[in-house]
């Protein structure tokens, strides 16, 4: 019998299952829209046939419990919380209900905080006990490892960086607040600060080209390859941006490294290199030259699901 975990990442569009051994090798992954199903109650049940159906034909496993990720995810209670980008609203009781369809070690929490989890168990951070995980997706999410353990908070919500006030009546973002992390530094927000130069400026660029609402970071990165200014500029303000508030989280928490995950880390130095110097240059001397950016060695289309199980090897 060979140990595996069952790891769950809900996303926006798509909520991703797969079956993962203590090595982080996924033996079985299927996936299911989240989308369609506008009911909770639906959504378990959709939920729960797609892990029978995935579990059902595989063959002397050991199944040590279920991981999930999932955004606005609370650790303590199970549940998921008024999150922006699912279709329920309010407070969804995850573990509980999947508890009736499956009697085994259950653990959930928010989708960053269970990307640095995959990281120590499976990536860059193995035997690292103080670490942070930065995800530049379509927001900004983050997780941090602190003496060994996810800081999870009092109220189990903590390691929000993408809300932290970066620039003051800046951006308007969608928690409500304006000039967040994450309406900056994020593949959202570097898509803004290139509209912004191409308004407030005459520089040519390559990007004036495209149909503003075609613009994504990924056009910005090539641009920028190509050596476009506007591009170019870009990157360096959302790492200056970033690196800022890094320092301001090396500061508090003394992190070994910092990994970095998602679209945007993809650019890989062209984003890391500003951010390494804004940080260096906003830390206490103490902590100068200390801490390591890296990217994530874990890779981009299974890096959720693997947090979400690697959770089950942390917790029981
Ligand atoms: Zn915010």
């Amino acid at each position: 019998m060979s140990e595996v975990a069952i790891g769950i990442d809900i996303g926006g569009t798509c909520t991703c299952i797969g079956v993962v051994d203590k090595k982080g090798n996924i033996i079985a992954e299927t996936s299911i829209p989240t989308q369609e199903s506008r009911d909770f109650n639906v959504f378990i049940e959709n939920l729960s046939t797609a892990i029978s159906d995935l579990i059902t034909p595989l063959k002397n496993l050991d199944l040590r419990g279920i991981g999930i990720g999932a955004p606005n995810g609370n650790y303590y209670k199970g549940t998921v919380e008024y999150p922006p980008n699912l279709p329920w609203k309010g407070v969804s009781s995850i573990v509980d209900k999947l508890k009736i369809y499956f009697d085994v070690p259950m653990v959930l929490t928010n989708d960053a905080n269970a990307a640095a989890i995959g990281e120590m168990i499976y990536g860059g951070a193995k035997g690292i006990k103080n670490f942070v995980v930065i995800t530049l997706g379509t927001g900004l999410g983050s997780g941090f490892v602190v003496n060994g353990s996810l800081m999870y908070g009092d109220d189990g919500f903590a390691g929000e960086a993408g809300h932290m006030t970066a620039i003051e009546n800046g951006r308007k973002c969608g928690c409500g607040k304006k000039g967040c992390l994450e309406t900056y530094a994020s593949a959202t927000g570097i898509v803004n600060t290139v509209k912004e130069l191409l308004s407030n400026s005459k520089t040519k660029s390559s990007l004036r080209k495209i149909p503003e609402n075609e613009i994504s970071s990924k056009l910005i990165y090539e641009a920028a390859k190509d050596g476009d200014k506007i591009a170019l500029e870009a990157f360096e303000y959302t790492g200056k941006i970033l690196g800022i508030s890094l320092a301001n989280i090396v500061n508090i928490t003394s992190p070994k490294m910092i990994i970095i995950f998602g679209g945007l880390a993809k650019s890989g130095n062209l984003i890391i290199k500003p951010t390494k110097k804004a940080m260096e240059a906003n830390v206490l001397p103490v902590f100068r030259d200390k801490v390591n950016i890296k990217l994530s060695e874990l890779s981009e289309e299974n890096a959720a699901v693997l947090g979400a199980s690697a959770l089950v090897w942390k917790e029981f």
